[in-house]
Protein backbone atom coordinates (compact mmCIF):
# COMPACT_ATOMS: atom_id res chain seq x y z
CA UNK A 1 0.00 0.00 0.00
CA UNK A 2 1.42 3.72 -0.67
CA UNK A 3 1.30 5.86 1.43
CA UNK A 4 0.25 9.53 0.35
CA UNK A 5 3.51 12.04 0.95
CA UNK A 6 3.45 14.47 4.25
CA UNK A 7 2.84 17.61 2.88
CA UNK A 8 6.40 19.93 3.58
CA UNK A 9 4.94 22.57 5.54
CA UNK A 10 6.60 24.55 7.87
CA UNK A 11 4.68 22.50 10.13
CA UNK A 12 6.00 19.65 9.64
CA UNK A 13 10.42 20.24 9.00
CA UNK A 14 9.29 21.60 12.64
CA UNK A 15 8.44 18.45 14.08
CA UNK A 16 11.21 16.60 11.94
CA UNK A 17 14.25 19.12 13.55
CA UNK A 18 12.85 18.43 16.73
CA UNK A 19 12.90 14.85 15.99
CA UNK A 20 15.70 15.47 15.01
CA UNK A 21 17.04 17.03 18.16
CA UNK A 22 16.08 14.19 20.14
CA UNK A 23 17.25 11.67 18.28
CA UNK A 24 20.70 13.01 18.20
CA UNK A 25 20.78 12.98 22.18
CA UNK A 26 18.18 10.54 22.85
CA UNK A 27 17.87 9.26 26.44
CA UNK A 28 19.47 12.24 27.52
CA UNK A 29 17.46 15.00 26.56
CA UNK A 30 14.49 16.08 27.92
CA UNK A 31 11.63 18.78 26.98
CA UNK A 32 13.66 21.81 28.93
CA UNK A 33 17.35 21.24 27.26
CA UNK A 34 15.23 21.31 24.04
CA UNK A 35 13.72 24.38 24.34
CA UNK A 36 17.15 25.40 25.70
CA UNK A 37 19.34 24.37 23.06
CA UNK A 38 16.55 25.20 20.20
CA UNK A 39 15.53 28.86 21.63
CA UNK A 40 11.93 27.88 22.34
CA UNK A 41 9.64 27.98 25.01
CA UNK A 42 8.70 24.88 26.93
CA UNK A 43 5.33 25.19 26.20
CA UNK A 44 5.90 25.46 22.28
CA UNK A 45 8.17 22.29 22.12
CA UNK A 46 5.69 20.58 24.31
CA UNK A 47 3.07 20.84 21.95
CA UNK A 48 5.65 19.74 19.25
CA UNK A 49 6.92 16.59 21.17
CA UNK A 50 3.13 16.17 22.32
CA UNK A 51 2.86 15.45 18.86
CA UNK A 52 5.78 13.51 18.32
CA UNK A 53 4.33 10.87 20.85
CA UNK A 54 0.61 10.88 19.00
CA UNK A 55 2.89 10.22 15.80
CA UNK A 56 4.43 7.76 17.71
CA UNK A 57 7.81 9.01 16.34
CA UNK A 58 8.95 9.74 20.52
CA UNK A 59 8.74 8.04 23.64
CA UNK A 60 9.46 9.12 27.01
CA UNK A 61 12.28 6.60 27.53
CA UNK A 62 12.49 7.15 31.62
CA UNK A 63 13.60 10.44 33.54
CA UNK A 64 16.31 12.63 34.47
CA UNK A 65 18.44 12.52 37.41
CA UNK A 66 17.82 15.66 38.43
CA UNK A 67 19.17 17.66 41.88
CA UNK A 68 15.55 17.97 43.15
CA UNK A 69 12.01 18.19 42.72
CA UNK A 70 10.34 16.34 40.00
CA UNK A 71 12.29 14.23 37.94
CA UNK A 72 12.13 15.45 34.26
CA UNK A 73 11.03 12.93 31.42
CA UNK A 74 14.21 12.01 29.14
CA UNK A 75 12.77 11.46 25.52
CA UNK A 76 13.70 8.81 23.04
CA UNK A 77 12.76 7.69 19.27
CA UNK A 78 10.34 5.40 19.63
CA UNK A 79 12.85 2.07 18.78
CA UNK A 80 10.10 -0.21 17.39
CA UNK A 81 10.25 1.87 14.31
CA UNK A 82 13.19 0.43 12.92
CA UNK A 83 17.19 0.22 13.03
CA UNK A 84 19.61 0.91 10.38
CA UNK A 85 22.91 -1.21 9.50
CA UNK A 86 26.27 0.04 9.34
CA UNK A 87 29.50 -1.46 7.69
CA UNK A 88 33.05 -0.78 7.52
CA UNK A 89 34.91 -2.45 5.09
CA UNK A 90 38.74 -2.64 5.56
CA UNK A 91 41.48 -3.74 3.69
CA UNK A 92 41.38 -6.61 6.02
CA UNK A 93 38.60 -6.93 8.18
CA UNK A 94 34.45 -6.37 7.61
CA UNK A 95 32.77 -5.07 10.08
CA UNK A 96 28.83 -4.88 10.70
CA UNK A 97 26.40 -3.47 13.40
CA UNK A 98 23.03 -2.92 13.89
CA UNK A 99 21.54 0.00 15.95
CA UNK A 100 17.89 1.06 16.82
CA UNK A 101 17.16 4.87 16.45
CA UNK A 102 18.36 5.25 20.29
CA UNK A 103 21.90 4.58 19.32
CA UNK A 104 22.16 1.33 20.73
CA UNK A 105 23.63 -1.33 19.53
CA UNK A 106 21.80 -4.76 18.61
CA UNK A 107 24.19 -7.06 17.05
CA UNK A 108 27.93 -7.07 15.78
CA UNK A 109 29.20 -9.28 12.98
CA UNK A 110 32.92 -9.13 12.52
CA UNK A 111 34.37 -10.80 9.16
CA UNK A 112 37.50 -10.84 6.81
CA UNK A 113 36.40 -8.64 3.96
CA UNK A 114 35.87 -10.63 1.16
CA UNK A 115 38.27 -9.99 -1.47
CA UNK A 116 36.31 -10.43 -4.88
CA UNK A 117 37.77 -11.29 -8.01
CA UNK A 118 35.59 -9.49 -10.26
CA UNK A 119 34.21 -5.96 -9.33
CA UNK A 120 30.02 -7.17 -9.55
CA UNK A 121 31.19 -9.72 -7.16
CA UNK A 122 32.13 -6.67 -4.31
CA UNK A 123 28.32 -5.35 -4.95
CA UNK A 124 27.24 -8.66 -3.44
CA UNK A 125 29.53 -9.00 -0.87
CA UNK A 126 28.54 -6.05 0.58
CA UNK A 127 24.41 -7.14 0.00
CA UNK A 128 25.68 -10.58 2.32
CA UNK A 129 27.14 -8.58 4.97
CA UNK A 130 23.84 -6.12 5.18
CA UNK A 131 21.48 -9.73 5.34
CA UNK A 132 24.25 -11.10 8.07
CA UNK A 133 24.17 -8.34 10.08
CA UNK A 134 20.17 -8.48 9.88
CA UNK A 135 20.35 -12.26 10.46
CA UNK A 136 22.80 -12.32 13.60
CA UNK A 137 20.24 -9.87 15.56
CA UNK A 138 17.48 -11.49 14.54
CA UNK A 139 15.82 -8.43 12.83
CA UNK A 140 12.94 -8.14 10.80
CA UNK A 141 14.16 -7.31 7.39
CA UNK A 142 11.38 -4.84 6.77
CA UNK A 143 11.94 -3.07 9.92
CA UNK A 144 15.33 -1.71 8.04
CA UNK A 145 15.48 1.66 7.67
CA UNK A 146 18.82 2.98 6.37
CA UNK A 147 22.36 1.82 5.67
CA UNK A 148 25.68 3.25 6.05
CA UNK A 149 28.74 1.94 4.22
CA UNK A 150 32.79 2.83 5.67
CA UNK A 151 34.92 2.14 2.94
CA UNK A 152 38.80 3.65 3.44
CA UNK A 153 39.75 5.91 0.19
CA UNK A 154 38.80 8.43 -1.63
CA UNK A 155 34.98 8.32 -1.40
CA UNK A 156 32.28 10.80 -2.94
CA UNK A 157 29.56 10.99 -0.92
CA UNK A 158 27.62 12.91 -2.98
CA UNK A 159 27.35 9.98 -5.97
CA UNK A 160 27.76 7.25 -3.08
CA UNK A 161 31.24 6.05 -4.91
CA UNK A 162 34.40 5.22 -3.98
CA UNK A 163 36.83 7.16 -6.44
CA UNK A 164 39.95 5.67 -5.44
CA UNK A 165 40.15 2.58 -2.90
CA UNK A 166 43.55 1.40 -2.97
CA UNK A 167 43.49 -1.52 -0.21
CA UNK A 168 40.47 -3.79 -1.40
CA UNK A 169 40.58 -4.70 -5.00
CA UNK A 170 37.29 -3.77 -7.71
CA UNK A 171 35.90 -1.39 -5.70
CA UNK A 172 36.66 2.07 -7.48
CA UNK A 173 33.99 3.29 -9.17
CA UNK A 174 31.50 0.86 -8.18
CA UNK A 175 28.09 2.40 -7.47
CA UNK A 176 27.82 1.07 -3.82
CA UNK A 177 25.28 3.40 -2.77
CA UNK A 178 23.05 3.33 -5.73
CA UNK A 179 23.34 -0.74 -5.65
CA UNK A 180 22.36 -0.93 -1.80
CA UNK A 181 19.15 1.50 -2.31
CA UNK A 182 18.16 -0.42 -4.71
CA UNK A 183 18.27 -3.64 -3.43
CA UNK A 184 17.02 -2.92 -0.12
CA UNK A 185 14.74 0.58 -0.57
CA UNK A 186 15.94 2.57 2.22
CA UNK A 187 18.10 5.35 2.34
CA UNK A 188 22.37 4.44 2.02
CA UNK A 189 25.14 6.26 2.30
CA UNK A 190 28.11 6.50 2.04
CA UNK A 191 31.79 7.61 3.36
CA UNK A 192 35.27 7.81 4.17
CA UNK A 193 35.90 5.42 7.45
CA UNK A 194 37.88 7.22 8.99
CA UNK A 195 35.07 10.00 8.77
CA UNK A 196 32.29 7.69 10.10
CA UNK A 197 35.16 6.83 12.48
CA UNK A 198 35.08 10.98 13.12
CA UNK A 199 31.26 11.03 13.39
CA UNK A 200 31.52 8.20 16.21
CA UNK A 201 34.31 10.13 18.25
CA UNK A 202 31.75 12.90 18.21
CA UNK A 203 28.70 11.37 19.55
CA UNK A 204 30.29 8.76 21.45
CA UNK A 205 34.39 9.08 22.09
CA UNK A 206 36.63 11.34 23.28
CA UNK A 207 35.25 14.47 20.94
CA UNK A 208 31.85 14.44 22.35
CA UNK A 209 32.30 18.05 23.36
CA UNK A 210 34.52 19.23 20.44
CA UNK A 211 33.13 20.59 18.14
CA UNK A 212 36.78 21.19 16.35
CA UNK A 213 39.23 18.09 16.04
CA UNK A 214 41.07 16.16 13.66
CA UNK A 215 40.96 12.37 13.74
CA UNK A 216 43.94 10.70 11.83
CA UNK A 217 43.90 6.91 11.17
CA UNK A 218 46.69 5.57 10.91
CA UNK A 219 47.32 1.58 9.44
CA UNK A 220 47.94 -0.07 6.40
CA UNK A 221 47.35 3.74 5.20
CA UNK A 222 47.22 7.05 6.65
CA UNK A 223 43.98 9.43 6.29
CA UNK A 224 42.27 11.92 8.79
CA UNK A 225 38.92 13.35 8.68
CA UNK A 226 38.38 16.70 9.86
CA UNK A 227 35.61 18.47 12.17
CA UNK A 228 34.90 22.26 11.73
CA UNK A 229 32.39 23.82 13.89
CA UNK A 230 30.18 19.80 14.86
CA UNK A 231 30.29 19.31 10.68
CA UNK A 232 32.90 17.01 8.59
CA UNK A 233 34.53 18.92 6.26
CA UNK A 234 34.93 16.78 2.99
CA UNK A 235 36.06 18.97 0.45
CA UNK A 236 35.34 18.86 -3.10
CA UNK A 237 34.84 15.56 -4.41
CA UNK A 238 35.18 13.92 -1.00
CA UNK A 239 38.80 14.60 -1.67
CA UNK A 240 39.41 16.08 1.85
CA UNK A 241 41.86 15.11 4.41
CA UNK A 242 44.55 13.07 2.59
CA UNK A 243 46.80 13.45 5.45
CA UNK A 244 48.84 10.34 4.33
CA UNK A 245 50.20 12.24 1.03
CA UNK A 246 51.50 15.35 2.97
CA UNK A 247 55.05 15.14 1.99
CA UNK A 248 57.95 15.29 5.16
CA UNK A 249 60.88 13.98 3.14
CA UNK A 250 61.37 16.04 -0.19
CA UNK A 251 63.80 13.12 -1.29
CA UNK A 252 61.59 10.44 0.78
CA UNK A 253 60.79 6.93 -1.34
CA UNK A 254 58.19 7.05 -4.07
CA UNK A 255 54.90 6.76 -2.43
CA UNK A 256 51.83 5.00 -4.65
CA UNK A 257 50.37 8.56 -5.39
CA UNK A 258 53.13 9.17 -7.80
CA UNK A 259 55.11 11.66 -5.08
CA UNK A 260 58.27 11.09 -3.27
CA UNK A 261 58.00 11.52 0.50
CA UNK A 262 54.93 10.90 1.55
CA UNK A 263 53.40 10.70 5.39
CA UNK A 264 52.31 6.92 4.20
CA UNK A 265 55.70 5.59 2.75
CA UNK A 266 56.91 7.05 5.92
CA UNK A 267 54.98 6.16 9.28
CA UNK A 268 52.21 3.66 8.20
CA UNK A 269 52.52 0.26 9.86
CA UNK A 270 54.01 -1.33 6.87
CA UNK A 271 56.68 1.54 5.90
CA UNK A 272 57.19 1.00 10.12
CA UNK A 273 58.12 -2.94 9.83
CA UNK A 274 60.11 -2.02 6.42
CA UNK A 275 61.83 -0.32 8.32
CA UNK A 276 62.89 -2.24 11.06
CA UNK A 277 64.10 -4.65 8.23
CA UNK A 278 66.39 -2.41 6.88
CA UNK A 279 67.68 -1.01 9.72
CA UNK A 280 68.37 -4.86 10.52
CA UNK A 281 69.78 -6.12 7.03
CA UNK A 282 72.29 -2.69 7.84
CA UNK A 283 73.91 -5.06 10.85
CA UNK A 284 72.08 -3.12 13.43
CA UNK A 285 71.59 -4.67 16.75
CA UNK A 286 68.21 -4.88 18.31
CA UNK A 287 67.04 -7.39 20.29
CA UNK A 288 64.29 -8.47 17.52
CA UNK A 289 66.56 -10.75 15.73
CA UNK A 290 65.76 -13.15 18.20
CA UNK A 291 61.99 -13.05 17.18
CA UNK A 292 62.98 -13.26 13.78
CA UNK A 293 65.45 -16.16 14.08
CA UNK A 294 62.39 -17.92 16.04
CA UNK A 295 60.40 -17.61 12.17
CA UNK A 296 58.00 -14.87 14.49
CA UNK A 297 56.91 -12.24 12.21
CA UNK A 298 58.13 -8.80 12.43
CA UNK A 299 55.05 -6.56 13.57
CA UNK A 300 54.07 -3.22 14.42
CA UNK A 301 53.58 -3.91 17.75
CA UNK A 302 56.22 -6.41 18.58
CA UNK A 303 58.65 -3.62 17.32
CA UNK A 304 56.70 -1.09 19.80
CA UNK A 305 56.97 -3.39 22.52
CA UNK A 306 60.67 -3.41 21.90
CA UNK A 307 61.17 -0.48 21.88
CA UNK A 308 58.86 -0.39 25.26
CA UNK A 309 62.08 -2.36 26.38
CA UNK A 310 64.38 0.24 25.66
CA UNK A 311 65.38 -1.72 22.47
CA UNK A 312 67.38 1.13 21.32
CA UNK A 313 67.06 0.20 17.19
CA UNK A 314 63.09 -0.21 18.24
CA UNK A 315 62.54 3.17 19.61
CA UNK A 316 64.39 4.88 17.61
CA UNK A 317 61.94 3.77 14.55
CA UNK A 318 58.74 4.67 16.80
CA UNK A 319 59.89 7.89 17.80
CA UNK A 320 60.93 8.76 14.10
CA UNK A 321 57.61 7.83 13.24
CA UNK A 322 55.74 9.75 15.97
CA UNK A 323 58.12 13.04 14.61
CA UNK A 324 57.12 12.36 10.68
CA UNK A 325 53.11 11.80 11.86
CA UNK A 326 53.76 15.13 13.82
CA UNK A 327 55.92 16.98 11.11
CA UNK A 328 52.03 16.14 8.65
CA UNK A 329 49.55 16.86 11.87
CA UNK A 330 51.54 20.21 12.49
CA UNK A 331 50.70 21.50 8.87
CA UNK A 332 47.01 20.20 8.93
CA UNK A 333 46.57 22.26 12.44
CA UNK A 334 48.28 25.40 11.53
CA UNK A 335 46.09 25.29 7.97
CA UNK A 336 42.94 24.39 9.93
CA UNK A 337 43.27 26.25 13.41
CA UNK A 338 42.61 23.22 15.32
CA UNK A 339 43.73 21.96 18.74
CA UNK A 340 42.19 18.60 19.25
CA UNK A 341 43.74 15.59 17.67
CA UNK A 342 42.80 12.09 18.24
CA UNK A 343 44.99 9.14 16.81
CA UNK A 344 43.11 5.57 15.91
CA UNK A 345 44.11 2.43 13.86
CA UNK A 346 46.41 -0.02 14.36
CA UNK A 347 49.78 2.03 14.62
CA UNK A 348 47.92 4.27 17.35
CA UNK A 349 47.84 1.34 19.64
CA UNK A 350 51.85 1.25 19.76
CA UNK A 351 51.63 3.01 23.07
CA UNK A 352 53.17 6.89 24.66
CA UNK A 353 56.59 6.72 22.90
CA UNK A 354 54.61 7.40 19.13
CA UNK A 355 52.29 9.64 20.96
CA UNK A 356 54.61 11.29 22.44
CA UNK A 357 56.83 11.85 19.76
CA UNK A 358 53.35 12.81 17.58
CA UNK A 359 52.70 15.58 20.56
CA UNK A 360 56.23 16.78 20.96
CA UNK A 361 57.04 17.55 17.56
CA UNK A 362 53.49 19.24 16.92
CA UNK A 363 54.03 21.85 19.46
CA UNK A 364 57.46 22.23 18.44
CA UNK A 365 56.09 22.77 14.52
CA UNK A 366 52.29 25.16 15.03
CA UNK A 367 52.34 28.35 15.62
CA UNK A 368 52.99 29.44 18.86
CA UNK A 369 49.85 30.65 19.79
CA UNK A 370 48.70 27.44 19.14
CA UNK A 371 51.45 25.31 21.08
CA UNK A 372 50.29 25.25 24.42
CA UNK A 373 46.77 24.25 23.47
CA UNK A 374 47.59 21.12 21.12
CA UNK A 375 46.45 17.94 22.65
CA UNK A 376 46.96 14.38 21.30
CA UNK A 377 44.98 11.48 22.41
CA UNK A 378 44.75 7.69 21.25
CA UNK A 379 40.86 6.93 20.71
CA UNK A 380 39.17 5.59 23.47
CA UNK A 381 36.66 3.98 20.83
CA UNK A 382 36.90 0.00 19.75
CA UNK A 383 36.88 -1.15 16.06
CA UNK A 384 33.14 -0.74 15.41
CA UNK A 385 34.11 2.66 15.68
CA UNK A 386 33.65 3.62 11.84
CA UNK A 387 30.62 1.57 10.97
CA UNK A 388 28.80 2.92 14.33
CA UNK A 389 29.83 6.39 12.61
CA UNK A 390 28.15 5.29 9.45
CA UNK A 391 24.84 3.77 11.19
CA UNK A 392 24.78 7.09 12.55
CA UNK A 393 25.00 8.83 9.34
CA UNK A 394 22.57 6.40 8.12
CA UNK A 395 19.74 7.38 10.29
CA UNK A 396 20.56 11.26 10.34
CA UNK A 397 18.93 10.71 6.46
CA UNK A 398 15.30 10.06 8.45
CA UNK A 399 15.34 12.91 10.24
CA UNK A 400 16.45 15.54 6.77
CA UNK A 401 14.00 17.85 4.86
CA UNK A 402 14.96 15.87 2.16
CA UNK A 403 13.50 12.74 2.86
CA UNK A 404 10.10 13.97 3.44
CA UNK A 405 9.88 14.29 -0.72
CA UNK A 406 10.74 10.98 -1.52
CA UNK A 407 8.53 10.02 1.55
CA UNK A 408 11.40 8.37 4.08
CA UNK A 409 11.43 10.79 7.23
CA UNK A 410 10.82 9.51 10.15
CA UNK A 411 7.34 10.90 10.11
CA UNK A 412 6.34 8.81 6.87
CA UNK A 413 7.65 6.17 8.60
CA UNK A 414 5.94 5.90 11.60
CA UNK A 415 3.03 6.57 9.65
CA UNK A 416 2.92 3.61 7.57
CA UNK A 417 4.21 1.33 10.92
CA UNK A 418 1.17 2.32 13.14
CA UNK A 419 -2.08 1.39 11.92
CA UNK A 420 -3.82 4.47 13.83
CA UNK A 421 -1.76 6.81 12.41
CA UNK A 422 -1.46 6.48 8.87
CA UNK A 423 -0.13 8.53 6.46
CA UNK A 424 -2.71 9.92 4.79
CA UNK A 425 -3.93 11.40 8.66
CA UNK A 426 -0.83 13.03 8.85
CA UNK A 427 -1.45 16.56 7.57
CA UNK A 428 -4.49 16.48 9.16
CA UNK A 429 -3.07 15.75 12.32
CA UNK A 430 -0.19 18.11 12.47
CA UNK A 431 -2.54 21.40 11.29
CA UNK A 432 -3.93 22.02 14.42
CA UNK A 433 -1.22 21.47 16.22
ZN1 LIG B 1 51.44 9.86 -1.56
Amino acid sequence: MHAMPICEEPQTLRLLEIARAIWQDAGEVTKKSLAERLGMSVSSISRLTDELERLGVVIEAGTHPSSGGRRPAVLGINASLGYTIGLDIGGANTRGIAADLNHQLISTVRMPTAQALESPDNLLNLERMVRRTIHAGGLDPHRLLAVGVAISGVINTNAGVCRFCPNIRGFNDLPVRDYLQERFGVPVIVDDSVRTAAVAEHRFGLAKDMPYFLRVAVGVGIGAAIMLNGQIYRGVDGTAGELGHIQVREDGERCNCGNRGCLEVLASGPAIVRRAQQSMAEGIQTSLETLVKRGQKLTVEAIAQAARQGDKMAFYIMNRTGEYLGIAIATALNLLGVQEVIIGGGVSQAGPILLDAVERTIRFRVMPALAPKVRVHATALDDLAAARGAAWLAAEQLFLPQALARQQSILDIAGRIQPTHRAPQLPQLLKGA
